[in-house]
């Protein structure tokens, strides 16, 4: 299948395009390199330095890549910033999905897989979460792809010949096995990788937000997903994909761990003392956040090969210690 993959030079973008390439479908990527990172493309695909608010500029791409179907992960990812500039994250998640969506329907593209996000339940009334929860966002962040599912959802009833698969990623977390991309974000605000830089003496330590939360070592819990088996879920949920279809799936392993536990992990992974001090809650972090991921274990066929947090670490650790300056400038 001919595949557009938006941010395609980002995170998951990037470790999805090669999931998709080992699958045997041809890529074109396109990222603003607002974030993302030129060289974590491969060289032999097509890519495209473009906005997701160009819709004649990503209509003119569909066309000429012959696409049949687009998988979309561009988008910013901070809830602090998303409080702070809640129009950013309107105008990039929302509008830009929408102008790509515009575009799709110009060019007769009815194949979607969108990137969405835990962040969607918002606090969640009882876990392991299930699809089927109310969806009641507490950040812009959320919102602005909360907004994005009732437009599939609507473009899906009005357009028979339409269908998309939403996945909604808990912590995703970990790196390609053989060390060659990671995470490189700017500023890094997720644990695993902070804690990292504290284990490679990058940071000085890594502070533990809260350490008075009802759970059992009092700090928060949360489900982490390695990068590849979440690349591997979209490569059954594009394949899979039907005209009107409409699919929502938890895409997480259905195990929490709390931040202690992860320290602990992290200390076995890299043989290091993790620096660490205990500090203040985090404002808007849930005590605990982890999936029922059944429905995609059962619909699509996918399993996490990665159970282990200590075992994401070890990715990730590789590609830390193998790339200390990320992609570099
Ligand atoms: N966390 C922490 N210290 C940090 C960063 C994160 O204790 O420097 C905690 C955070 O409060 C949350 C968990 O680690 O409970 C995962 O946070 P992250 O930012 O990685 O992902 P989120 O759950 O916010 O999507």
């Amino acid at each position: 299948m001919n595949i557009l993959v938006t941010g395609g030079a980002g995170y998951i973008g990037s470790h999805t395009v090669r999931k998709l390439q080992a699958a045997g479908h041809r890529i074109a990527v396109l990222d603003n390199l607002s974030y993302g990172h030129r060289s974590a493309v491969p060289a032999d695909v097509p890519f495209y330095q473009t906005d997701l608010l160009d819709t004649d500029g990503i209509e003119t791409i569909l066309r000429q890549e012959k696409t049949e179907a687009v998988m979309h992960f561009a988008a910013l990812i901070s809830v602090g910033e998303s409080v702070k500039k809640p129009l950013l994250y309107y105008r990039n998640n929302t509008a830009g999905a929408m102008s790509l969506l515009e575009a799709m329907q110009r060019a007769g593209i009815k194949r979607f897989v969108f990137s969405s996000t835990a962040a969607t339940y918002g606090e969640p009334e009882e876990t392991p979460i299930f699809e089927t929860a109310p969806q009641q966002p507490i950040n812009p962040y959320g919102r602005s792809k909360w907004y994005v599912e009732q437009i599939l959802r609507d473009i899906a009833a009005a357009d028979s010949g339409f269908g998309f698969v939403a996945f909604r990623y808990f912590n995703v977390a970990g790196a390609a096995e053989d060390g060659s991309i990671g995470e490189d974000h700017q500023p890094e605000t997720h644990l695993i990788p902070l804690v990292l830089f504290a284990a490679m003496g990058k940071r000085d330590k890594i502070t533990v937000f809260g350490t008075d939360y009802p759970t059992p070592d009092g700090t928060c819990i949360r489900d982490y997903v390695h990068v590849d088996d979440l690349a591997d879920a979209h490569v059954l949920g594009i394949e899979s994909l039907r005209a009107g279809e409409a699919k929502f799936y938890n895409l997480g392993i259905g195990r929490g761990y709390s931040v202690r536990e992860i320290l602990d992990a992290a200390a076995r992974a890299t043989g290091r003392v993790i620096p660490a001090d205990y500090g203040l809650r985090r404002e808007g972090d849930p005590a605990r956040l982890f999936a029922d991921s059944g429905k995609v274990q059962r619909e699509l066929g996918w399993k996490p090969k990665h159970t282990d947090p200590e075992e994401v670490i070890v990715s990730a650790w590789k590609w830390h210690t193998s790339h200390p300056d990320g992609y570099g400038k």
